[in-house]
């Protein structure tokens, strides 16, 4: 029996960059998925790094951590929230890979004497790449990453031209995501960028199938039907992607401009309408989330870099989903916290409003850390719910140990490398690590659940696989200490050497995971722990909203208290009331 092939879509962008290609690409692999095909996506990364692992969050966001432990673009976040299908190394690649790839061939000896070149030696790795990450699916998406024009993203283009001789027209689409800009002083939507970036494809080889034109406000069927005209493509394939107040909107609003109709059509494949249930129910669940809202404080570094924690905030809308509530979020620049405290800092970030929970996200280096660990007090002494994702959870156990346990100057080494006491401190297996792209503790581990645990009751299982990223560990010399104190180790990796989560048991919510439960979170299955905190933080928000001004007041709060108890937004309430 033949398999069938794999069908191939590759998608391009023009005119600026953040135009949502990885969105798109996302959203399209959830239209086929639900109709019934088994779909996988890559991102091309045209730049030299090897992987982003070691890039700047300034420069390049979240990294996106695979199961099997490769670090990666954040598409690939979208690409498994939105699909499902697992990424894993193969999924995500850069010029930098596929260079490394070669010139190491090259220094073997594998080109026996040849002139090494881009055409076809690069385009050759670059299209064993993509084949390699779609076999065994019936699509692959494969998105470019970059705008057409650039530079260096033209040996991409050139292999996934090659591509549509090599697997055969019937198994290659095209697909151009561009912007139609409104020109408000001329009233007016411009296809003149539109244009030009298709006539640069064309230039290429590369002529669109469909194009996904994104614009502010829905473009009209004229507009459609010049940009058909003047770019070549069928005016059914012209798809408007409106702007959408959730991201979880767009594959409906994808699949109205029949988006999915067109690829299978145009792919020759057979399959049934999709099933776009789940999706509708959960954008009913986004438009009147019955229960209301809560305002969570996320207390960082990177604050005002809201891409840094695309997952983590993902997550926490998918927590809100299964408790049909809105979560806010409200970023608080733990450095603030130093200079001014957490209840200034926090009553700034969020415009006066109260906060429902706290959570401090993963990660690096010492600046702000003080600040972090001053929030993390704030919720164990006032019994606000509060979550520690990996550096989070290292910031709970040196803020337990200094207050608790009264370990005087406990720290992490990564901070104070010299301190006396470092309960936080490097693992063995990153002793002798001298480079830093992709050498850190990363991928999924097994972690066993301390029976009776709340942690255990919530993820209603014994052992759990969650993904790590992180250097350093709770150190074993101080953990029988922090036990004593009444730091409960909540879970460990099945030989017991690493803590891998903590709680309080005597608190509403106090949970500190050294992994990032952010990056199995999808939309359809909400992460047991992110669902439990949003709740937790629900239950705190209806205690406080409802006790009196006076006793309910923490001493050292200063806010005004409101006892505005119903769903909508008030206008102002205290900062935080004790529960
Ligand atoms: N910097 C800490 C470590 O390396 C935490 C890392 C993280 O939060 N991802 O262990």
């Amino acid at each position: 029996m033949h398999s069938r092939p794999t069908k191939y879509i590759f998608i391009t962008g023009g005119v600026v960059s953040s135009i949502g290609k990885g969105l798109s690409t996302a959203c399209i692999g959830s239209l086929l998925g639900a109709r019934g095909l088994k779909v996988t996506a890559a991102k091309l990364d045209p730049y030299i790094n090897v992987d982003p692992g070691t890039m700047s969050p300034f420069q390049h966001g979240e990294v996106f951590v695979t199961e099997d432990g490769a670090e990666t673009d954040l598409d690939l976040g979208h690409y498994e929230r939105f699909i499902g299908t697992r990424m894993t190394k193969k999924n995500n690649f850069t010029s930098g890979q596929v260079y490394e790839t070669v010139i190491a061939k090259e220094r073997r000896g594998d080109y026996l004497g040849g002139t090494v070149q881009v055409i076809p030696h690069i385009t050759d790795e670059i299209k064993t790449r993509i084949k390699a990450a779609a076999e065994g699916y019936d699509i692959c998406l494969v998105e470019i990453g970059g705008t057409v024009g650039d530079i260096e993203s033209l040996p991409f283009l050139e292999a996934i031209r090659q591509m549509r001789a090599e697997v055969g027209s019937d198994n290659v689409l095209y697909l151009h995501v561009t912007l139609v800009p409104y020109i408000a002083a001329a009233n007016e939507f411009k296809t003149k960028p539109t244009q030009h970036s298709v006539k640069e494809l064309t230039g290429f080889g590369i002529i669109p199938n469909i194009i996904i034109c994104r614009s502010e406000k829905t473009l009209d069927p004229q507009l459609k039907q010049k940009i058909s005209l003047f770019c070549n493509v069928d005016k059914n394939c012209v798809i408007n992607a409106v702007d959408v107040s959730s991201v979880y909107e767009l594959p409906l609003v994808l699949h109205r401009e029949g988006l999915d109709s067109r690829i299978i059509e145009k792919l020759n494949i057979w399959s049934g309408t999709p099933d776009l249930k789940p999706w509708e129910k959960t954008l009913k669940i986004i438009r009147n989330p019955e229960r209301g809202f809560i305002t969570l404080a996320m207390v960082g570094k990177y604050v005002d870099l809201t891409e840094s924690y695309k997952s983590l905030s993902e997550a926490l809308n998918h927590g809100g989903f299964a408790n049909e509530c809105k979560v806010n979020i409200v970023y608080v620049d733990s450095e603030e916290i130093e200079q001014n405290g957490f209840e200034s800092a926090t009553l700034k970030a969020s415009e006066g409003k109260g906060i429902d929970a706290i959570l401090i996200p993963g990660g690096f280096g010492a600046r702000g850390s003080e600040g972090k660990i001053a929030a993390t007090k704030y919720a164990r002494e006032n019994n606000i719910p509060f979550f520690g994702i990996c550096l989070g959870l290292q910031m709970a156990v040196i803020e337990f140990a200094r207050n608790v346990a009264n370990i005087k100057g406990a720290t992490s080494e990564e901070f104070e490398p010299e301190a006396t006491h470092r309960v936080i401190h490097l693992m063995d297996s990153q002793k002798d690590v001298t480079q830093k792209g992709a050498s850190m503790r990363l991928g999924s581990y097994p972690c066993q659940l301390t029976p009776n645990s709340k942690s255990a009751a919530i993820y209603a299982e014994s052992t759990i696989h969650e993904r790590h990223r992180h250097r350093f560990e709770v150190n074993n010399d101080y953990r029988e200490q922090l036990k004593t104190s009444g730091l409960t180790v909540a879970g460990t990796s099945p030989d017991d050497i690493l803590v891998e989560m903590i709680e309080i048991t005597d608190h509403p919510w106090f949970i500190g995971v050294q992994f990032h439960p952010e990056f199995l979170s999808t939309p359809m299955t909400p992460h047991p722990l992110f669902k439990s905190f949003v709740s937790a933080a629900l239950t705190y928000r209806k205690q406080r909203l409802s006790q009196p001004d006076s006793e309910s007041t923490p001493s050292s709060s200063k806010g005004a208290t409101s006892k505005n108890g119903s769903n909508k937004e008030p206008e102002s309430i205290a900062l935080l009331v004790n529960g």
